[in-house]
């Protein structure tokens, strides 16, 4: 079954950073210490602002990140608390080191999903990508969760580093035994972004008709090997309405700093609609990202074309040639 997931106006997902500290420098990492934080939070901090999103409201699930979230020694807490506290769901998501032997202190029962990240379907192009020995790293871990009997989904950042390999993906995800694969798309974001893009080019995002042309048909031939695919919608179709997810879910982008966003694109800016003050959270005054949703633009996602407008092409009659989808808004494969 192939399906656009529509945005849930009855969840919360929370993504939380727990820390910003990482063993990797991957290429396109999109932490920023600037911008997030170079502090680590402590446990009570991290329970308090759990509470905060009234996760028995809602069905509410969880992502724990960091930097490498396993790298903090309250992550088993951490999980804990949410359990407690009523999360629906839990995930983490890690680089596949999987420190603090994690795995021995937390269980399948209160972890959902443990997500890895690879960036290539051999070892010279990941690390090449995420830091040498990365590869081997991650496909340890991932036969250790496995075979502790946690369920493991794995994400993949599609760039022009390593798109002519993603077709080779479905093979090895069949032999890791990795249950849900998310294919994602890479973003400028981060402090990378900034060195590595000098104003009106995009050399590591794939043009449109690339995309178009090889992620839906590796997301295919992945699912007719039984694996759940997931990837972003990035392009409307002509008839497709646009919809902004910072208006209609409740996603919360959550750092050590305080800072919670809506939009995970504004996460450079000090646009933050949210933030935690005393352990509560509480809106921004001022201009905030939340201003920006409101905005109805004929190239669709507002932000796309304030911080990336070098992908947005025009046809002849200088219209866009593409609407940009909500970041958030996915496709999704589920296996007959
Ligand atoms: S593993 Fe994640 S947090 Fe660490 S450097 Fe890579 S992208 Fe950044
Ligand atoms: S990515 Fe664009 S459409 Fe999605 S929440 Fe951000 S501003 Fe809204």
């Amino acid at each position: 079954m192939h399906r656009t997931v529509a945005f849930s106006r009855s969840a919360v997902n929370v993504f939380f950073h727990i820390l910003t500290a990482c063993n990797l420098k991957c290429r396109h990492c999109y932490i920023n210490p600037e911008q997030h934080g170079k502090n680590s939070l402590d446990p009570a901090t991290i329970r308090n602002w759990l509470a905060a999103f009234n996760p028995r409201h809602k069905k509410a699930n969880v992502i724990f990140l960091g930097g490498e979230p396993t790298l903090h020694p309250g992550l088993p807490g951490a999980v804990r608390d949410a359990r407690r506290l009523g999360y629906h769901s839990v995930t983490i998501d890690t680089n596949g080191y999987l420190f603090n032997d994690i795995l021995e202190k937390v269980t399948p029962g209160q972890v959902d999903v443990i997500s890895f990240s690879l960036d290539g379907a051999v070892a010279e192009t990941n690390d090449r990508i995420r830091g040498k020995g990365s590869f081997k790293a991650c496909l340890e871990g991932i036969a250790r969760a496995r075979a502790a009997g946690f369920s493991t989904s794995l994400i993949y950042t599609v760039s022009n580093l390593n798109l002519d390999e993603l077709s080779r993906m479905p093979e090895l995800l069949e032999k890791t035994g990795i249950e849900h694969f998310f294919i994602q798309v890479i973003g400028l974001r981060g402090p990378w972004a900034e060195k590595d893009h000098p104003a009106g080019t995009a050399p590591r995002q794939v043009a449109a008709s690339r995309w178009l042309e090889v992620v839906p048909r590796v997301a295919r031939q992945a699912a007719a090997r039984g694996i759940i695919v997931t990837y972003p919608k990035v392009y409307l179709e002509p008839d497709e309405p646009f919809e902004c997810a910072g208006l209609v879910a409740e996603n919360y982008f959550v750092f050590p700093n305080g800072r919670v966003y809506r939009c995970p694109l504004c996460e450079d800016y000090p646009l933050h609609s949210l933030e935690f003050a005393d352990d509560r959270l509480v809106a921004r005054p001022g201009i905030t990202e939340a201003r920006l949703f409101n905005l109805s633009i004929a190239e669709g996602c507002v932000m796309n074309k304030l911080i990336q407008p070098q992908n947005l092409a025009c046809n002849g009659r200088e219209n866009p040639r593409h609407r940009i989808a909500c970041c958030m808004l996915k496709e999704e494969i589920i296996p007959d």
